[in-house]
């Protein structure tokens, strides 16, 4: 999964925690194409909505044919960008793209609502609300992987092109590659990837960190062009997994931040509109409609995060909407206040029977800062919390307060035991990160002020 991917914070595309990915075309029958494609047998011979025949049978059991299938998703899609303020007329939204089905449906959805929102511009003589802008992210991971060099160009070139090919509308495409979370003060930063990843002694824990730096990059990428929002194709499959693979890694404090629409904890905010899609929809919708997807790059999981995926996939077979009853199941937990957008700004834009869900957000709930661990950016719990201010009063190594300021979960999974090697591991971290450290209090030192000479003009009331 080579762009963000599955979990909380990254989410490109569901990468390996999802499913099949594009079986070379063929040339069956459509009937027979969709029976090979349905994802469990047994369904109805006719179209659950439309009752017409060439029925694909989705999750509970229900048939639906092509047509209402996709009908069904965009719907999905859009019903979460639209209720939820995700994207404004005057935004512009950076889809992070692993090449994977999920980001890739999310990149189509996303292109058919900008050019309906461009048609009516134009046919209103720019009377309607203006079209968004879209641009599009790949996250190349060439530096850590074994692949050859022609493979991975070969691999970007159609990741390119698929994004070119969506038009109208002109996408930016930004291929960033991981390295460049670093400053560029530092000279080696391929060594310096590698060195820091290799010191991460355990599977899972290499795994998570390497998405905590897909994501930082993509917040890079959003803040220096100028991006408002950072739209993932985390879908509903891919959530299942960080819910059980964050439980057992003991993240349940952090946990209901991760499943929501809407994340404004980070410096640009980041949503995910296919929360309620299922991975093998999003497949079988990249296969009917022949949207072209690009894995080449991606890596299975291991660890933890591995096992979790297998484990989740067996649910699947059982019964395929498991997947939904365990977001549902989640999303039942408290959200935090970072999990929606603020009135501010977004008014004048919403259909009035929305309004009242952004407005209450200022005024009680957010008037307490949060406290984020430097790697993951998960809030700290009470004793999280406690544990930091007997540190920072203490006053002891500095060692001792960036440990202080990583969670729980990270303290365990990620940072290397003996004082030596702690010492070693943080001075490899993105400055982003270490830098929170040594000015805030509450960890507010923001990425946007550290890199506001590359920034474009910062023309938003938000943030
Ligand atoms: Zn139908
Ligand atoms: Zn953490």
């Amino acid at each position: 999964m080579a762009a963000a991917s599955s979990s909380s914070c990254g989410g490109g595309g569901c990468g390996a925690n999802c499913s099949s990915s594009a079986s070379p075309a063929t040339d069956d029958a459509p009937e027979e194409k969709l029976g090979r494609l349905s994802i469990s047998t047994g369904g109805a011979a006719s179209c659950g909505k439309c009752g017409g025949g060439a029925v694909v049978v989705v999750a509970g059991g229900v048939g639906l044919c092509a047509e209402c299938l996709r009908a069904q998703l965009f719907g999905k899609f859009k019903l979460a960008v639209t209720s939820n303020a995700m994207v404004r007329p005057t935004d512009s939204v950076l889809l992070a793209f692993s090449g994977g089905p999920a980001s890739r449906v999310a990149l189509q959805f996303l292109h058919e609502m900008q050019s309906k929102a461009i048609e009516s511009w134009d046919a209103s003589n720019s009377q309607a609300l203006p079209a968004f802008d879209v641009g599009v992210a790949f996250v190349n991971e060439s530096a850590l992987s074994s692949k050859p060099k022609c493979e991975i160009e070969l691999a970007i070139a159609d990741i390119k092109s698929i994004v070119s090919s969506l038009l109208p509308g002109d996408k930016a495409m930004h291929i960033a590659p991981l390295e460049d979370v670093f400053s560029s003060e530092s000279n080696d930063r391929e060594g310096r990837l590698r060195e820091l990843v290799s010191m991460v002694n355990d599977d899972t824990g290499r795994e998570d960190l390497l998405q905590c730096l897909r994501m930082l990059s993509l917040q890079k990428i959003a803040l220096q062009n100028g991006y408002a929002k950072i739209m993932m194709g985390s879908c509903a499959s891919a959530i299942a997994c960080h819910v059980l693979s964050a439980t057992v890694k003991g993240q349940g404090y952090s946990l209901p931040a991760d499943v929501q629409y809407v994340d404004t904890r980070w410096e640009v905010p980041v949503v995910l509109p296919l929360r309620d899609c299922l991975s093998q929809e999003l497949s079988l919708l990249c296969e009917l409609d022949s949207l072209k997807t690009e894995q080449l790059l991606d890596r299975p999981c291991s660890g933890i995060n591995g096992l979790v995926a297998s484990f989740v996939a067996r649910l699947r077979e059982e019964n395929p909407s498991r997947e939904h009853t365990i977001v549902r199941t989640a999303q039942k937990l408290k959200p935090f206040s970072f999990n929606k957008f603020s009135a501010n700004g977004y008014h004048d834009f919403l259909p009035s029977r929305l309004r009242p869900k952004f407005q209450n957000v200022d005024s009680d709930e957010s008037t307490f800062p949060e406290v984020f661990c430097i790697i993951c950016r998960s809030p700290f719990s009470e004793s999280e919390l406690h544990n930091l201010e007997s540190t920072k009063h203490k006053a002891q190594k500095k060692i001792d307060l960036y440990t202080a300021y990583c969670c729980q979960s990270c303290h365990f999974q990620i940072l290397p035991g003996g004082t030596n090697l702690g010492d070693q591991f943080f001075s490899l971290l993105p400055k982003f990160w270490t830098e929170r450290v040594d000015t805030a209090p509450a960890g507010n030192c923001s990425l946007r002020d550290q890199i506001e000479d590359y920034l474009l003009e910062d023309d938003d009331d938000e943030n």
